[in-house]
């Protein structure tokens, strides 16, 4: 029998673009200023959230979680988190265990903000370590220093933070596998809840890619990346974390809500500079998905802009195959046939036979999962499953 679709849950994405310096390896969207912008931003802000309740996201879903990220949203104290929260609870109600996260910089973590932001409502904290070396903290060309990022997690713990997650990167500059090991035992010594762990990318137009240009940063072989990937898998994983997702690890029952949204498909409104939209509609049991993509112009001056396209029921599927296959739990076979209008199996059945047999893939009656041999060949599956 089956079912009438519901909608998913609604998570809500706060952009912060401000930052205290341009690190060299970074494209997100963020400017460094000598006075923020603050009371623009802010009326920015407030005033595309009202806009998204009265004319986007009309429903009465509750938010399953709130995500402040950037940039540096830590650049911002506790009071103006708290007048973001107050607004957003105005106009929304949050789930009653609704996860607030605040990724946070260590230079611009202090006891005063950290106990700020606790008061305000956040409840995890996400800290930008990148490394557990001076020597590649620099290397990264990163504004804090190895005493910040370690005072930043103690100061976090005793300011009464219980859900932290520290952002680390692997395949920095000269590092070995030996080296990335002992910054992975430092972060486990530190105890925190969850663990993100990417390699470094070198993205197009960034100081880096010049120097990559110039023959001064080497590019990773694709052994080498294979080689670290694992390492953090197998250390982590024997270590009792679970690799929920391809770069993310947690302790049992930490993993990040606002991301799990997102890797299934899940519902959420984004607000500040180039911040993305997604949400489901439904109409006579028919779904549509709406993209609603901020321009990164205004805020500087209370404007903002933003542009809403309709997803064709192919690019809704492909989207759902490429984050769901992401996770461990894998793809929900039931949101893929909802979105894209047919089951997986019926769609693509050679490919995943194939998959399946070469030990890449598992099926079952929900689920279609990578194998760990599949998930070190991601992009080169979703090449073949993407119609
Ligand atoms: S702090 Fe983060 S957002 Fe800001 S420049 Fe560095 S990497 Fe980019």
């Amino acid at each position: 029998m089956s079912t009438s679709p519901t909608l998913p849950p609604l998570s809500l994405y706060i952009h912060v673009p401000f930052c205290v310096h341009k690190c060299p390896y970074c494209d997100f969207h963020s400017t460094v200023e000598k006075n923020i912008p603050l009371d623009s931003y802010l009326a920015a802000v407030k005033s595309e959230l009202a806009f998204w309740r009265q004319n986007l996201c009309d429903d009465n879903r509750p938010l399953h979680s709130i995500f402040f990220g950037g940039g540096t949203p830590s650049i911002l104290d506790g009071e103006t988190i708290g007048q973001i929260l107050f607004e957003i609870k105005q106009l929304w109600q949050l789930s009653p265990k609704g996860e607030i996260t605040l990724e946070s910089n260590p230079e611009s973590c202090n006891p005063q903000k950290i106990e700020q932001w606790l008061h305000s409502g956040v409840n995890r904290l996400s800290i930008g370590i990148q490394a557990f070396s001076q020597k590649r903290i620099d290397s990264l060309g990163r504004p804090h220093s190895l005493a910040e990022a370690q005072q930043a997690i103690k100061y976090s713990r005793q300011g009464g933070f219980s859900n932290i997650n520290l952002d680390l990167m692997f395949a920095t500059p000269s590092q070995s596998i030996k080296e990335w090991q002992e910054e992975l035992a430092e972060a486990m010594s530190w105890q925190p809840q969850h663990l993100s762990c990417y390699s470094l990318t070198i993205e197009k137009n960034t100081p880096f890619a010049k120097l990559q240009m110039q023959g001064k940063l080497l590019n990773l072989s694709e052994e080498d990346e294979i080689a670290f990937f694992t390492t953090t898998r197998q250390t982590l994983e024997s270590a009792g974390w679970q690799g929920y997702e391809i770069s993310n690890f947690a302790q049992p029952g930490q993993e990040c809500q606002h991301n799990l949204n997102y890797w299934r498909s899940g519902d959420y409104i984004g607000v500040g500079p180039s911040a993305h939209g997604r949400l489901t509609k439904i109409e006579n049991n028919i779904i549509t998905v709406e993209r609603i993509i901020n321009k990164t112009i205004g805020y500087k001056d209370g404007s903002w802009l933003q542009e809403k396209t309709i997803c064709s029921t192919t690019e809704s599927g492909n989207d759902c195959l490429m984050m769901g296959l992401r996770t461990r739990e894998g793809m929900s076979r039931k949101t893929y046939k909802n979105l894209s209008g047919a089951d997986l199996l019926t769609q693509q059945p050679e490919i995943v036979k194939e998959l399946q047999s070469a030990d890449l893939l598992t099926v079952t009656q929900e689920k279609i999962a990578l194998t760990n041999k599949g998930v070190l060949l991601c992009d080169t599956i979703l090449e073949k499953l993407i119609t």
